[in-house]
């Protein structure tokens, strides 16, 4: 299943429920319902399907300060660096761990949409599936576990004078005490719910999306739980095709790359424009281009339909503000012009694909 993103607000129960759907997976794992039909490459196997992996800001020993803009000067905030360093190590973590046999599921924050996105391209590239599991928890609430551990934190430091103490990071013990996690300190947390990006299922990153509530008791949690197993594990589960190329994203897009950027987009729907035909579902073959001697690149354009230019445009913002830059990941520079064209194709074939 491969992938299974946890986002929700600071405080409001994520890392309870990446826990219990460890627990629910760990079940799963070991012992597949009698109702379900073996294929003929796995029946000799008594091992299991799937290896579980749980990654967490606590168990790479990431620190809450790290998300705190506080301490930055406005005009550099989006370049934090600190964030940018445990995004790179969360990233190295769920690539070295992600397979098509390695479940991850990855709790934390998750709140930037291209950093979503980034994650679910890395499980496209090794042909696994992906999903998103929304904690969804009033403000009022989280906010009020965040104060019910800033006041704790208090007590404690003055209770052993130790004097700090605020960036301790949990034990990932396994026993579901989720209290001896640190708190945020409130300015922080406030700015962390400021600038989270709800997911949205009606893309294709943020989707499969499912849903838990701090209401929901655990006969609804395990219901949640197995919908996700069969979407994405189960018999019925899709086939995951790679895009062409992994997306990467540039790291601190600079003019000159902005306006390739726009430039080679442009084209490439220029392109498809001009050599549409009427009907529809053409194949749009495009250059690689840059002296590559590589095959062409090819649109699938949707059957039965013209592709009209609101729709191009529409795509090609999307894919535009996806690869603007600005969230930093490991060894990445930026794209040059036959990059972005692949990835560009990639994209919109994706889309199309969905589409239809
Ligand atoms: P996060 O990982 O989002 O920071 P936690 O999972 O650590 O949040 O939860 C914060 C606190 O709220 C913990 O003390 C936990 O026991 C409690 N908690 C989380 N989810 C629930 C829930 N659904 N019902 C009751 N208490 C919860
Ligand atoms: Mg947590």
């Amino acid at each position: 299943m491969p992938l299974i993103i946890v986002t929700g607000l600071p405080t409001s129960g994520k890392t309870t429920r990446a826990k219990q759907l460890y627990s629910f997976l760990e079940e799963r794992i070991q012992a597949p319902p009698p109702s379900s039909t073996t294929s003929p490459t796995t029946t000799t196997s008594t091992t299991p399907k799937y290896r579980l992996h749980l990654i967490s800001d606590q168990t790479l020993s990431i620190p809450r300060s790290v998300y705190d803009l506080s301490a930055t000067p406005a005009h550099v905030r989006s370049a934090n660096a600190s964030e940018k360093d445990a995004r790179a190590s969360i990233y190295g973590a769920v690539k070295r761990a992600l397979s098509d046999r390695d479940i991850v599921i990855l709790d934390g924050l998750n709140y930037i949409k291209g950093w979503r996105y980034q994650l679910f391209c890395e499980s496209k590239a090794v042909r696994t599936p992906s999903c998103v599991l929304q904690i969804g928890c009033d403000r009022e609430r989280a906010r009020g576990v965040n104060e019910g551990r800033l006041g704790k934190r208090d007590t404690a430091s003055a209770s052993n004078g130790d004097g700090e103490g605020g960036d301790k990071v949990g034990k990932e013990d396994g026993s579901g005490d989720g209290d001896v996690e640190g708190p945020y300190e409130p300015e922080n947390w406030e700015n962390l719910v400021f600038r989270y990006e709800e997911p949205n299922p009606m893309t294709r990153w943020d989707s499969p999306l499912f849903t838990l509530i701090w209401e929901d008791d655990e006969a609804r949690a395990k219901q949640v739980f197995e919908s996700m197993w069969d979407t994405i594990a189960g018999e019925a589960r899709k086939v995951v095709r790679p895009n062409q190329a992994t997306v990467q994203r540039s790291r601190d897009a600079g003019g000159d790359y902005l306006y390739i950027l726009d430039k080679e987009t442009q084209e490439v729907v220029k392109k498809i424009l001009d050599q549409q035909s009427d009907d529809g579902g053409d194949d749009i073959r495009l250059p690689r281009g840059g002296g590559s001697d590589g095959d062409d690149l090819v649109v699938e354009l949707p059957a039965g339909k013209k592709v009209g230019l609101p729709q191009l445009q529409r795509l090609r913002r999307a894919y535009m503000g996806l690869h603007r830059g600005g969230i930093g990941l490991e060894g990445v520079g930026n794209m040059g012009p036959e990059r972005i064209r692949e990835t560009f194709v990639g994209y919109l074939n994706d889309a199309f694909e969905n589409d239809g």
